[in-house]
Formats: C-alpha cells, sequence, structure tokens
C-alpha cells in the first residue's frame, strides 16, 4: 500500500516556545478605556509554519491567534476561550483558541479547488473573501461540570477585525476597537493585535475595584480620544520585535494617564493526548478500525490542531462500538 502525503510530511516537533511578554495588560486611569496589546513574536512563526497553508490563509490565521490571546485575556475563567468561523467561502473553518493560562492553538480547514480559484483571480482576497457568508462563535468553555457560554452572530465586515467588532456590537453590546496584523517579515511570521474596551460606568483602573462614574459625555470622548490614538498604530509597529510593548503603548496614549499592567505569557498548547484519540478511535466499530489501518497495521491520526501525527497499533484498539 502506498503511504499517503501526510505520513511523508517532513514536520518540525510541536513547538515547546513560551512568549513571556506575548500578552501587555492596559488601562488609561479616570478613563472608562481599558486595553490589551498582544504579540505573538517568534510563536507567530513557529505555530503558523506548522500548516501548510497560503500564505493568504495563513495571515488570516496568524489574526484569528492575536485575537483569541486578546478577548481570552480580558476574562475571568478557568478552560478555553474559542473562536469559530463557519462560512461558505474557501476557508470553510476557522477554530482558534486560547486557554486562561495562555496557551493557543488554530487550525483552518480549506476546500482547496475553491481557495485556488479564488488566488488566482484574487491574490490578495479580503478576510470576508476567504470565509464567505456564515458565522462566528466566540465560546468559554470551562469544562463538563460548567454552563458554556457561547455568543453567536452573522459574519459581518470584511476583515477578522470588523468581524469581531459587530460581534462585540451586537451580541455583547459592548464598544471594542480592534486591530489585528499577520505578516511574513525579515524575522519571519509575526502576528499581533491591539485591543480597547470601553468599560461601561467604570475606568481608571485594571480591574473592577475602583469604579469611578463615567459621566457620558465625558466618557465618550475620553473613548473617542483613546480609539482615535490607537488608529496611529502601523502595522510595522505592531510586528516589530524591536519595539517593546511598554514603548509602543507610551507612544500611543502618554497623553492619555496610560498605566501598563504585568505581562503575560503566550505559548503554543494543545490539549490533544493519545489517550483522548484512543478514546475517540474506541467508538468505531471494528470493521472501520480495521478499514484505517495502515502500513504495519497501524492507524495513524493526526491532530488538526497541532499537525501531529500519533500512531495506534491495531491490535491495542479494542472497539467499544461492536
Ligand atoms: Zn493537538
Amino acid at each position: 500500500m502506498e503511504k499517503p502525503a501526510f505520513l511523508d510530511r517532513d514536520r518540525p516537533d510541536v513547538p515547546g516556545l513560551v512568549v513571556p511578554g506575548g500578552v501587555t495588560p492596559f488601562y488609561l486611569a479616570g478613563r472608562p478605556v481599558r486595553g490589551r496589546l498582544i504579540r505573538l513574536g517568534v510563536l507567530a512563526d513557529a505555530m503558523l509554519t506548522r500548516h501548510d497553508n497560503p500564505a493568504q490563509v495563513t495571515a488570516l490565521a496568524g489574526k484569528a491567534l492575536a485575537l483569541v490571546a486578546a478577548l481570552a485575556s480580558a476574562l475571568k475563567f478557568q478552560g478555553s476561550f474559542s473562536l469559530q468561523i463557519k462560512g461558505d467561502g474557501p476557508v470553510s473553518m476557522l477554530v482558534a483558541d486560547c486557554t486562561h493560562d495562555g496557551a493557543l492553538r488554530f487550525y483552518a480547514r480549506t476546500d482547496e479547488p475553491a481557495l485556488e480559484a479564488l488566488l488566482a483571480s484574487n491574490p490578495s482576497p479580503t478576510d470576508r473573501e476567504l470565509v464567505g457568508n456564515g458565522y462566528m462563535a466566540l465560546t468559554v468553555d470551562q469544562g463538563p461540570d460548567m454552563e458554556r457560554h457561547q455568543g453567536i452572530v452573522e459574519i459581518a465586515g470584511n476583515d477578522l477585525a470588523a468581524m469581531a467588532t459587530h460581534y462585540f456590537a451586537t451580541s455583547e453590546q459592548h464598544a471594542c476597537w480592534i486591530m489585528l496584523a499577520c505578516k511574513m517579515t525579515d524575522a519571519g511570521w509575526r502576528s499581533g493585535a491591539l485591543v480597547l474596551e470601553r468599560i461601561a460606568g467604570q475606568g481608571g483602573t485594571a480591574d473592577t475595584d475602583t469604579p469611578v462614574q463615567d459621566t457620558t459625555t465625558q466618557g465618550d470622548s475620553s473613548w473617542e480620544t483613546a480609539t482615535i490614538l490607537a488608529t496611529t498604530l502601523t502595522v510595522g509597529e505592531l510586528l516589530d520585535d524591536a519595539l517593546p510593548a511598554p514603548q509602543l503603548l507610551h507612544r500611543l496614549f502618554h497623553e492619555e494617564d496610560l498605566h501598563v499592567s504585568h505581562a503575560r505569557a503566550l505559548a503554543f498548547g494543545c490539549r490533544c493526548s493519545r489517550a483522548r484519540l484512543v478514546d475517540v478511535l474506541k467508538r468505531f466499530p471494528e470493521d472501520d478500525l480495521d478499514h484505517m489501518c495502515v502500513d504495519n497495521n497501524t492507524i495513524v491520526m493526526t491532530c488538526e490542531f497541532c499537525n501531529k501525527d500519533f500512531h495506534f497499533p491495531r491490535k491495542d484498539i479494542a472497539s467499544a462500538a461492536g
């Protein structure tokens, strides 16, 4: 039997990289504005190049990673925060998630003929042209004992930042300003995000412990000022490894009583395991398991997130499906 192509691929090991300053939270004292600056640094290149996607899809995936890192780091939860986009475009499914401690992973499922056709006629498609029409869901999953919190909206806007902004405006009724970028640089793929959130009825602290009245006119004008300043950030600055996060934030917000909080780490993290995959295999009938065998009576399963192959001797898997 000929070896399937996916077994031949020469892939690097799953990266064990941790980027210590991946998330930099900040707030503008006395204003109803808080935010996070996200920079994946070398992690972007290590994660994105594990997947054999065209550059246009890689850029979209990198932005999705920066987005989930930005959104997850704003929440208090234990578990995973995920973004799922399912549309009728050539990227039929895009999933990215981030745990409470900053472990990221993603996968993009593509319809290859449709993607080739799109890129042949349009080499620089928008995010929207890649994903098409469909829905976008954000989910907080805190394990089997806790209720899942999920919000779903229709895909709206031309790029991922606009889609996420639309989500917050409609589903969470919460003003957000979002910039996302992912590009191949001289140092490899880099990805980052700047997210501002308007905090209702309070402000001035990183947390909720010292509420400050957000008299609306004052609050509106502070929010507007912050978003105007944020708009001056360039993609080059956002993705520049040599420009430290506090310095970048200072450039933008130094006149707005900027307070930079402790940075948090980001890392690659997948929750796949041999035990979990064995549980999946056991759900198939014996016949199906026989058909899955490749060389030497081995079943190979590939985790879509880490693009890693797991080999199981057929004799070790006993079907629970009969
Ligand atoms: Zn995995």
